[in-house]
């Protein structure tokens, strides 16, 4: 018989990586507190859980997509919970990127019940969630991957089993600082050319053609240039994963410093009121910084 699935948190990434799991033939039922997020999955043929509760009763396998540490903890340990709901010999895998401590702190709690727990938080942004390109990191039980393989490769073909429950996060982490470090160097790259009277698009031909490529260039010709910052990746959710980098690091007492400079211009963006933009928006504010005048038609920085 196919497994049954259930998916709490179908918000930006949740959404589309829910859809895979559906389209790959698992029964599923969603549940998001945001009603209106479910509606497509629905319409696609997913059941609509009543509560977080529900889903439990309702699946073999459960993947939660939520914001932060704080949502994801409140969820699986609060009275009630995930943990406290599911039944022994389920497994529980969260999606989300948190601090290691976060995952580290569930799994005794679920295996205490015989209930098993993955940590899986991806890569790939929303157009590899929509793709089903995404990169899996899997923190846990080596063996309980395995049972839950044929749902995470639904969301991609590069799922990694990268050790005990906490490392998975631990790469999730890194991979975000250099993403973002990356994309950060890139917009500051691209000021100094709008400055010096260079048209954005040569500065992509050229840049993609040579050794400061990255695949953050790729938001020039996709938000940048069209002024298109609607989410994709909240500003608020990278300067959260910057804090889990830079949190790591401090435990482990190695001096980091580029994590903190490109933490600075996400907290600028928090201030100004774009947390709930793409990160892409960052742009908007260097330029004000610069003095560069937005495109004819652009929206100015905030
Ligand atoms: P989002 O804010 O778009 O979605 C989160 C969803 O969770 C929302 O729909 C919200 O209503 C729902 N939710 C929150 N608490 C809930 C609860 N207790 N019960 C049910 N639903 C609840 O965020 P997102 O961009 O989808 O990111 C989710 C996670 O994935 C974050 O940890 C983020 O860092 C990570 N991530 C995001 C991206 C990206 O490109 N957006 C890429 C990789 C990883």
């Amino acid at each position: 018989m196919t497994t049954s699935v259930g998916f709490i948190g179908v918000g930006n990434m949740g959404n589309p990586m829910a859809g895979n799991v559906l389209k790959a033939g698992f029964p599923l039922t969603v549940f998001d507190k945001h009603a209106p997020a479910m509606a497509n999955l629905v319409g696609a043929g997913a059941k609509a859980g009543g509560s977080a509760a529900d889903v439990v009763d309702r699946s073999e396998i459960v993947l939660t997509c939520l914001p932060a540490s704080p949502d994801v903890e409140a969820a699986y340990l609060e009275p009630g919970g995930l943990v406290e709901r599911a039944r022994p010999g389920m497994i529980l895998i969260d999606l989300s990127s948190v601090l290691p401590s976060t995952p580290r702190t569930i799994e005794p709690r679920a295996r205490a019940r015989g209930v098993h727990f993955l940590e899986a938080p991806v890569s790939g942004g929303v157009s590899g969630a929509r793709a089903a390109t995404l990169a899996v990191m899997v923190g846990g039980d080596a063996a309980v991957l395995e049972r839950a393989r044929p749902v995470l490769r639904a969301l991609g073909p590069n799922v990694f089993h990268v050790g005990a429950v906490g490392a998975g996060n631990t790469v999730k982490a890194i991979n975000n600082m250099m993403s973002c470090v990356n994309a950060l160097a890139m917009m500051e790259g691209v000021a100094v050319g709008l400055k010096a009277g260079l048209d954005p698009m040569t500065i992509y031909e050229v840049v993609k053609a040579s050794s400061g490529s990255s695949k953050s260039l790729e938001r020039l010709p996709t938000a940048i240039v069209p002024r298109k910052f609607d989410p994709g990746f909240k500003v608020r959710l990278m300067n959260k994963d910057l804090e889990t980098f830079t949190a790591i690091a401090k435990e482990l007492h190695v001096p980091v410093s580029f994590a903190n400079v490109a933490q600075r211009y996400e907290q600028m963006a928090m201030a100004a009121g774009l947390a709930d933009q793409d990160t892409s928006v960052v742009m908007t504010l260097i330029e004000r910084l610069a003095a560069i005048e937005p495109p004819a038609g652009g929206k100015p920085g905030a």
